[in-house]
């Protein structure tokens, strides 16, 4: 919440809300009928969580993650500058790893004289757990 206070938002109740769900189902990342759907969330509109998700996300508190159906799916972020997004393509579990070649990566952009850089690096797949789900139907 005192970072939320620090990029000069505030710190709302719906926000508090959304921090607290998107704990609560770590490290599954939620669509936004996912999070309307929360009990905790008490069923608020979809602008509101859209549009919530969307801001945290700009100042880099949450992650957008992009499911197969294309469709925006968000969880928090806590692995500041770069991140590797390696999700689920069933459960939408996701692991952010910090791997320090995605900074040598960025700075390929620089050389070119790019400025403002952001990068998206997300890799797909089965967890573990899927995965074995999937093997055992056959
Ligand atoms: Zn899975």
């Amino acid at each position: 919440m005192d970072r939320l206070a620090r990029a000069g938002l505030r710190r709302t109740n719906f926000r508090r809300k959304l921090f607290t769900l998107l704990l609560d189902r770590e490290p599954y990342a939620l669509s936004v009928g996912e999070i309307r759907e929360h009990p905790i969330a008490r069923n608020p509109d979809a602008v509101t969580v859209y549009r919530n998700a969307e801001t945290l996300t700009r100042i880099g508190m949450l992650d957008r993650i992009t499911d197969e159906k294309g469709r925006s799916r968000y969880r928090l972020n806590e692995v500041d500058g770069p991140n590797l997004k390696i999700a689920c393509r069933d459960c939408h579990a996701t692991v952010l790893h910090p791997s320090p070649r995605l900074p040598e990566l960025e700075s390929l952009a620089h050389e070119l004289g790019y400025s403002g850089i952001s990068s998206r690096w997300e890799i797909t797949g089965y967890c573990e757990e899927c995965g074995e789900r999937r093997a055992s139907r056959g």
